[in-house]
């Protein structure tokens, strides 16, 4: 058995394994015809409940042949140009290298004992995060494991930099369509069931400023603190963006905390094209980025900074095992000090390797593409009586229904449109995603993929609007 391990002993026999399973997957890339092959819960569970994990097969040709069986046969492929459903992107070859190395080295970023130089590599792309955001001279910041724990721990700090109110009495402002994982955080942190306060959105999907001051206003008139104002770069449905410096202006002039959750814009810190449309994150005290939504890397890669570096010592424990005291006198650094987690992966590296090759203007293209891609997608939208688009995209996203002259009933729209999403996933021939807008279902598009082509989304719509007019004609026979 000891020839599985990795070491000096084995490096030919960890060649060997490798460059087999990259071969597997480098066929599937090729091979693969449409995002996902269709498969039912009920087809796929069996197989998998027929493997005896007590058996193991030993070799590794064999582990791949099943392997092709009970997963990458019918995997959801998100490099696939029709795959336009979540918010995941098809990866650059720089960053799965990383991966590649970062699992086999295998450091962990929690001491500097453990990782050397992983830990100024890390801490060099922090600062050149804060640099691109302009966070100014003091900034600091962590990777985390994803827009959920940058959120959680931004908003750690912002409650115990307001540690002299009385818990019951902090608020946390946000969007009405800000992302989940702030009342998530919320409840993490021990706050009140109302301590997220939800300020409306206009028309464009946008928090509406004169709402928030209204909001900040009342909280002033009752006695609450108002511990943060959360500001959406990039909501999750929409892409719609936030007036940051409107939102950063009341946040100076009320004295809150501002957090900007970009884990979906965060793209835009390396257009030369669309940086301006997130200005005003300088002015942020923290921001969320999500280097696996929208610079291209694989899952998990995601950071929180913030202004002031000082602040994070709110996340630190020493421990004597680990971090003892003694380590910040001697200037040893030691990245746990900063972090939620303890063991924690070198995700870093990848972004490294991607920025070392390819460059931030590489990225940035990247996603330059899939922004001016979902404009041309607006367009189709806009120009086709068939459908009802929301909103404008700022980022990559459109959100749409399918509504027939025809039929007037909108309970009878929505079910239309739910029957066509999944008549669509089960087909397999593209995967895309919906959501509620105004109580109604509405269809998402989440365009991450610069393959994609104005085509590929006539070709979805088309897709679309036949399976969702199967449905009504069906439901019309049933009805007679
Ligand atoms: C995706 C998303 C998150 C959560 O990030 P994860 O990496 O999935 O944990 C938070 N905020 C916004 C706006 C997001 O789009």
């Amino acid at each position: 058995m000891r020839s599985h391990l990795l070491n000096g002993l084995t490096a030919e026999h960890y060649r060997r394994s490798v460059s087999e399973g990259v071969e597997r997957v480098a066929e599937k890339l090729v091979a693969v015809e449409r995002p996902f092959t269709g498969v039912a819960v009920d087809e796929l569970a069996p197989r998998i409940d027929a493997v005896d994990l007590d058996r193991p097969l030993g070799d590794t040709a064999a582990v791949l042949d099943e392997l092709e069986e009970v997963y990458l046969k019918d995997a959801v492929y998100f490099h696939h140009p029709r795959y336009l459903a979540h918010l995941n992107c098809p990866v650059v070859i720089p960053a799965v290298l990383g991966e590649a190395v970062l699992s086999a080295v295998n450091s962990s970023l929690d001491t500097w004992d453990q990782s050397a130089g992983g830990t100024l590599i890390e801490r060099k792309l922090i600062d050149w995060t804060a640099g691109r955001i302009g966070l100014g001279p003091a900034a600091d910041g962590v990777f985390t494991s994803g827009g959920s724990q940058s959120n959680l721990q931004a908003l750690l700090l912002a409650r115990e930099e307001a540690k002299s109110h009385d818990p019951a009495r902090l608020r946390v402002l946000a969007s009405e369509i800000g992302h989940f994982s702030v009342q998530k955080s919320a409840k993490l942190l021990g706050l009140g069931e109302d301590a997220v306060v939800t300020v409306p959105v206009d028309r464009d999907k946008r928090m509406r400023t004169v709402a928030l001051a209204r909001e900040l206003e009342r909280c002033r008139g009752e006695g609450l603190v108002p511990m943060a104002v959360v500001a959406t770069a990039g909501t999750t449905d929409f892409g719609s963006i936030d007036p940051l410096p409107e939102i950063a202006g009341l946040c100076e002039r009320y004295g809150v905390w501002l957090h900007v959750d970009a884990a979906y814009g965060c793209g835009l810190l390396a257009s030369r094209k669309y940086r301006h449309r997130i200005d005003g994150i300088e002015r942020a005290d923290s921001v969320t980025v999500d280097y696996h939504k929208s610079f291209f890397q694989p899952v998990s890669s995601s950071a929180v900074l913030v202004r002031d570096g000082a602040t994070l010592r709110h996340a630190t424990y020493h421990a004597d095992y680990l971090n003892p005291r003694r380590m910040v006198r001697e200037r040893i650094p030691n990245q746990v000090d900063k972090s939620l987690q303890t063991t924690r992966r070198f995700d870093a590296l990848k972004l490294w390797l991607t920025l070392r090759t390819m460059g931030a203007d590489g990225i940035g293209e990247l996603f330059d593409e899939v922004c001016d891609l979902a404009v041309s997608g607006w367009r189709l939208l806009a120009a086709d009586p068939r459908f009802h688009v929301v909103v404008e995209p700022s980022l990559s996203t459109l959100v749409f229904r399918f509504v027939p002259a025809a039929v007037t009933d909108p309970a009878e729209i929505d079910r239309a449109n739910l029957h066509a999403r999944k008549a669509l996933f089960d087909s397999g021939e593209a995967v895309v995603a919906g959501t509620k807008v105004g109580g109604r279902h509405y269809l998402k598009f989440t365009l991450l993929n610069p393959e994609t082509t104005p085509a590929d989304i006539a070709a979805v719509l088309e897709l679309i609007a036949g399976h969702a007019e199967q449905y009504l004609g069906e439901s019309l026979d049933r009805a007679s």
